[in-house]
């Protein structure tokens, strides 16, 4: 099963939506081994956010990060990041399509709800980042039967 990293925002605990925002993973099937609530650093940001370090707009945005804490959750499924990934929608609220979470919830790029790997390969590294390999929990999904043909799994 692959795995995925979440974070949501500070605007989403600011709003009252975590309640919202985690049912969207749990009702599509997302099977979630780890969720915590952290407060973020600037240290922990630039490094996640290395890629966006030349952007005018990079010490606003670990600026809002940093606002209040953080939930970070750990889903698996099969194919989770890109699962995820369309769950959420694109980056700008305004852009995003209805029926996707930034869609529905968000009318910005920068408040835009979640955060969600992009990449298998980043997912790996984000979780690293995120969580210590105890805190991340196997449990087996009884109903995955009924979320999964047997040839999918
Ligand atoms: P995504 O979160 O969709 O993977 P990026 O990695 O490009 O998008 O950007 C990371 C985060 O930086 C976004 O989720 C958003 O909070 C913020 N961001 C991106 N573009 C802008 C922008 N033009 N203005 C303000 N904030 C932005």
């Amino acid at each position: 099963m692959e795995r995925t990293l979440v974070i949501l925002k500070p605007c989403t605990l600011q709003r009252g939506l975590v309640g919202e925002i985690l049912k969207r993973f749990e009702q599509k099937g997302l099977h979630l081994t780890g969720l915590k609530m952290m407060q973020l650093t600037d240290e922990l940001l630039d490094e996640h956010y290395a890629h966006l370090s030349g952007r005018s707009f990079f010490q606003q945005v670990k600026d809002s990060m940093m606002a209040t804490p953080v939930i970070v959750c750990c889903y698996e499924g099969v194919n989770a990041v890109e699962v995820v990934r369309s769950l959420v929608g694109a980056t700008n609220g305004r852009n995003a399509l209805p029926g996707t979470i930034r869609g529905d919830y968000s009318m910005s790029s920068q408040e835009n709800v979640v955060h969600a790997s992009d990449s298998v390969e980043n997912a790996q590294i984000e979780l690293a980042r995120f969580f210590n390999p105890k805190e991340i929990c196997a449990w087996e999904p009884i109903a995955a039967p009924f979320f999964y043909a047997n040839d999918e799994i």
